[in-house]
């Protein structure tokens, strides 16, 4: 199975924007299968374009366009040089990888000037992709908010491995309560955790944020909004709400590929719930502004997609599964939450903290139910829905 995984890299600022912005718009004629022939774009570059007339379908980005003048980044194929002196692909490729010198050279790309070439650091992630038996077979040059970049697209094939008695269970709730997971082996919890970002930080951001775009607000009544002060505040407040996503952007990206790793290193199964609805009405429950819980939700359905790419990568087996935080798992009855995020079962009395219920969920369902047998987390849910209506 081919998996696949991608990075962005900044390109320098001395990249011509505006040219790459038109070779995206020329690629996104390709795509819609004209023929582009520009008589002032370098020959190589249209051949570049020309020649991914055939591989359109297989692009890990933006695979198809869906609508016209939509953003198409450029796909460009790229030159591999090993310290063992291997060399792969074609040596005329826009994107030389140089693992000799640790550079990437990105040639012609940048500006539409025949041998114009820049040099930019190799990322570690690159290394780290190629130690793992990745390749970056081609690679994607775009514009994003005015800025050049560059895609890397390592590519693997992957071998699923063959999965020890261990399991990772991981429930996926908004970054208020954080993502739970717990690693076992057979039916013993080895180790039970909940990631979460920086609370604070994120409460102390968003408040300021919502002062300056209050402050912003009264200018903008007032139809000052266009003055400087009105224009230094909007700054100010896309500036602040950037460094918030990016914050939380970052958490969500080393928290899928740590536990991606875990999971890998332990040959584990991977049991993931994800259900965000659930998350999504605890938060307003708690009376968290609809503001706030978004910023809660940010980034939450992109942590289980880069967990979900990072797992395919590594060839780890996966699945969706419902566990339930409300409803007893000993005898399926409605769960009470007490103070401390203690749920109590009225019923037979069982009682734990919350996050450990979707746990204990899977440790008293696992063996009736054998890993992968329910498919999708849809049917997975409806068969558990049946056993909750019909009682224990
Ligand atoms: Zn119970």
């Amino acid at each position: 199975m081919k998996t696949r995984r991608a990075v962005l890299v900044s390109l320098p600022l001395e990249c011509d924007a505006r040219y790459i912005w038109r070779l995206m718009a020329l690629t996104n004629l390709t795509y819609r299968g004209y023929i582009v022939t520009v008589p002032d774009v370098l020959r190589c570059i249209q051949h570049q374009l020309l020649m991914w007339r055939e591989f359109k379908q297989s692009l890990v980005f933006g695979a198809t366009p869906k609508k016209w003048f939509t953003k198409v980044w450029v796909p460009l194929k790229t030159y591999r040089i090993f310290p063992d002196e291997r060399r792969i692909g074609s040596p005329s490729a826009p994107v030389v990888l140089d693992f000799v010198h640790n550079v990437i050279r990105v040639r012609q790309v940048c500006r539409n000037q025949s041998r114009y070439s820049i040099e930019i650091p190799l990322p570690r992630w690159v290394l780290e992709r190629v130690a793992e038996g990745g390749d970056v077979k081609f690679a994607m040059a775009g514009v994003r908010r005015d800025k050049p970049y560059l895609v890397l697209v390592a590519e693997r094939e992957a071998q699923p491995i063959q999965p020890s008695d261990y399991a990772l269970v991981v429930d996926v709730n908004s970054w208020k309560h954080g993502v739970a997971w717990a690693l076992v082996k057979g039916d013993r919890v080895v180790k039970w955790a909940r990631e979460r970002p920086d609370l604070g930080y994120v409460e102390k951001t968003y408040s300021e944020l919502v002062k300056i775009e209050q402050k912003y607000g009264v200018l903008k009544r007032l139809g000052l909004h266009k003055t400087p002060e009105g224009r230094k505040l909007w700054k100010k407040a896309r500036h602040t709400r950037r460094k918030l996503y990016a914050y939380l952007r970052d958490f969500a990206q080393k928290l899928a590929s740590r536990l991606a790793k875990k999971a890998a290193r332990h040959r584990a199964r991977v049991v993931i719930d994800d259900v965000l609805d659930e998350s999504r009405h605890k938060l307003l429950e708690e009376k968290i502004s609809s503001g706030l819980a978004k910023i809660y939700l940010f980034g939450i359905k992109r942590f289980v997609k880069l967990f979900e790419t990072q797992l395919r990568w590594y060839g780890v087996p996966y699945e969706f599964k419902r566990l339930y935080s409300t409803i007893c798992p000993k005898c399926n009855a409605k769960m009470k939450e007490l103070p401390g995020r203690i749920m109590k079962c009225e019923k037979c009395n069982f009682n734990t903290h919350r996050d450990f219920v979707p746990v204990v969920w899977y440790l008293t369902n696992h063996k009736s139910q054998p890993f992968g047998a329910g498919g999708t987390s849809n049917k997975k849910s409806t068969y558990l829905h049946k056993r909750i209506n019909s009682g224990p």
